[in-house]
C-alpha cells in the first residue's frame, strides 16, 4: 500500500510519522520548493504534546520553547480577571508549549526525512487534482519542471486551510469570514509577568490581544522573544491579506493607551521585530471528508478559528487516527470512513465552539457583565469558580480536560 500525502505542514508531516511506525508506505508532496523557518509562535496543549510523545519528538519540542505555567485573562484596563495553572502546574503529565513556528515545522520535517528518507517528503509539487478509479488515484501536480502525475492507494489532502482538494471536492467551497482581522509580531522583551505566562487581554469587541513568550534569552541579556496577536471585530472591516506584511497603523490607536503598570502593551508593539496580518477565518463544518480512496485532514477538513490554541492538536490527532485505521481496516475505502466516523464529530464541534464559546469569551462575558469599564470588585458580577467552568466546558470540548493521560 502506498500513500500519497499532499501537503507536508503539521497534519502531513504528523502522518507519515504515523505511518512509518506502523510499517506503512507513503510520500508526502509539498508545494514549497524550500523549508524555511516561517511564521511566528504557537502554543502546543497536552494533547498535542501526548501525540508528539507518540512520535518521540517531545522532548526536543519541549527543549526548543517555553513550558507554559499559567494562562491569564485580563480586562483591556490591565485588571486580572481570571488565571490558571497549565500543563504540568495543572496537573497533566505533559507541558503546555509555546514555541517559534518555524522550529515546530523543521523539528517535524527533519524528523521526517531522518526516519522516512529524504526521496519520501517530495518539494516543489504543488497538487492541482486528483483522478481516481476502482484500483487507485492518480494525483496530479506542477512542479518546476512541468506537470507530474503520480499513482496511489488513497490520497490524504493535509493541503491546509486553502485545499486545493477540499475545493476539487467542493467547488462552491471558501472560507467564512465573520469581520474579525488579526496583526502578529514578535518583540524582544524582558520577560512578562512570570515569564512563563500566557496572556489574553481584551475583548474582540473593543481590542484584544494575546501575548505569550516562545524563547528564552533570545538576545544574551536575558530578554524574551514575545509571540503577540492583535484581534479586532468590526462591522465593516474589510478581510486582511495573509500573503502580505502587516502594518502597524491599521491597528496600533487600537492599542495606543494600553500601558499598564505590569506591561507596556503599546511599546511592545511598536518594537515588534515584523508584523504578519491574518484574517481570522474558519469554514463550515463537512458532512464527509472521505470519497473513496480520497479524504481529508488537518486544516483541510476542519480550518478553525485560532482561538484556543487547537488547529495543530487536532490535525495531530487525526493524523494518528487515520494511520491506526489504515493499519486496521481490510480495505482502504473501509479504512477512511472509519476515520471519518471517529474524527468528523468532534472536529466539527471544536470549530463551532471555537466561533461561539472560545477561551476568550471569558473576556467577553465579563465585558458584558461590567461594560467596558475598569471594575471594582468582580466578584459582584461573576465569581471564580463560573470563569473556572467556562475555562472547563471549552477543555472538554477540545479534548484536553483532565485527566487526560500523557
Ligand atoms: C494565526 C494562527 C495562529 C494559530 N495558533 C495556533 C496555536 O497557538 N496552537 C495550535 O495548535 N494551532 C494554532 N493554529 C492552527 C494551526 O496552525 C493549524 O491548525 C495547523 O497548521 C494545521 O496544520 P495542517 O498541516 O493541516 O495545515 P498547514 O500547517 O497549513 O500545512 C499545509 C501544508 O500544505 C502545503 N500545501 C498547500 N497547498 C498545497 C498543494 N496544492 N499541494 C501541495 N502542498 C500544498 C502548504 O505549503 C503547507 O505546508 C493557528 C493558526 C493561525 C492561522
Amino acid at each position: 500500500m502506498t500513500i500519497a500525502i499532499v501537503g507536508g505542514g503539521i497534519a502531513g508531516l504528523c502522518f507519515a510519522l504515523n505511518l512509518h511506525r506502523r510499517g506503512i508506505e507513503c510520500r508526502v508532496f509539498e508545494r514549497v520548493a524550500l523549508v524555511k523557518e516561517l511564521g511566528v509562535g504557537i502554543t502546543l496543549l497536552p494533547h498535542a504534546m501526548r501525540e508528539f510523545k507518540a512520535l518521540g519528538i517531545d522532548a526536543e519540542l519541549e527543549a526548543q520553547g517555553i513550558e507554559n505555567l499559567e494562562s491569564c485573562f485580563y480586562n483591556r484596563f490591565g485588571q486580572l480577571i481570571y488565571k490558571e495553572p497549565r500543563g504540568r502546574y495543572a496537573g497533566y503529565e505533559l507541558p503546555e508549549v509555546g514555541i517559534h513556528r518555524g522550529r515546530l515545522h523543521l523539528t517535524l520535517y527533519n524528523a521526517a526525512v531522518a526516519r522516512l528518507g529524504a526521496d519520501r517528503i517530495i518539494l516543489d509539487h504543488r497538487c492541482t487534482g486528483v483522478t481516481q478509479d476502482a484500483d487507485g488515484v492518480d494525483v496530479h501536480f506542477e512542479t518546476a519542471n512541468g506537470a507530474r502525475t503520480m499513482r496511489a492507494d488513497a490520497v490524504i489532502a493535509c493541503d491546509g486551510v486553502n485545499s486545493a482538494i477540499r475545493k476539487q471536492l467542493y467547488p462552491q467551497d471558501e472560507v467564512a469570514f465573520a469581520g474579525i482581522n488579526t496583526w502578529r509580531g514578535v518583540t524582544r522583551h524582558k520577560p512578562i509577568l512570570t515569564g512563563r505566562s500566557y496572556i489574553r487581554v481584551g475583548s474582540i469587541h473593543t481590542g484584544k490581544m494575546v501575548i505569550y513568550p516562545i524563547v528564552h534569552d533570545v538576545d544574551g541579556q536575558g530578554n524574551q522573544l514575545i509571540n503577540w496577536m492583535a484581534e479586532i471585530q468590526g462591522d465593516n472591516l474589510i478581510k486582511n491579506d495573509w500573503n502580505e506584511a502587516g502594518k502597524i497603523e491599521d491597528f496600533y490607536h487600537i492599542y495606543k493607551d494600553w500601558t499598564f503598570d505590569w506591561l507596556d502593551v503599546a511599546a511592545m508593539i511598536r518594537n515588534s521585530e515584523m508584523v504578519l496580518e491574518y484574517p481570522m477565518v474558519d469554514k463550515d463544518p463537512l458532512d464527509q471528508w472521505t470519497f473513496g480512496r480520497i479524504t481529508l485532514a488537518g486544516d483541510a477538513a476542519h480550518p478553525m478559528y485560532p482561538r484556543g490554541s487547537n488547529g495543530s492538536a487536532q490535525g495531530a490527532i487525526d493524523a494518528r487516527t487515520l494511520a491506526d485505521c489504515l493499519a486496521k481496516e481490510s480495505s482502504v475505502p473501509e479504512a477512511l470512513k472509519a476515520y471519518e466516523a471517529a474524527r468528523l464529530g468532534p472536529t466539527s464541534k471544536v470549530v463551532l465552539t471555537n466561533r461561539s464559546n472560545p477561551p476568550d469569551f471569558i473576556n467577553i462575558k465579563v465585558e458584558e457583565l461590567v461594560g467596558d469599564k475598569p471594575f471594582d470588585d468582580l466578584d459582584r458580577y461573576i465569581t471564580q469558580a463560573e470563569l473556572q467552568k467556562m475555562s472547563d466546558d471549552y477543555k472538554k470540548i477540545a479534548g484536553f480536560a483532565l485527566p487526560t493521560p500523557g
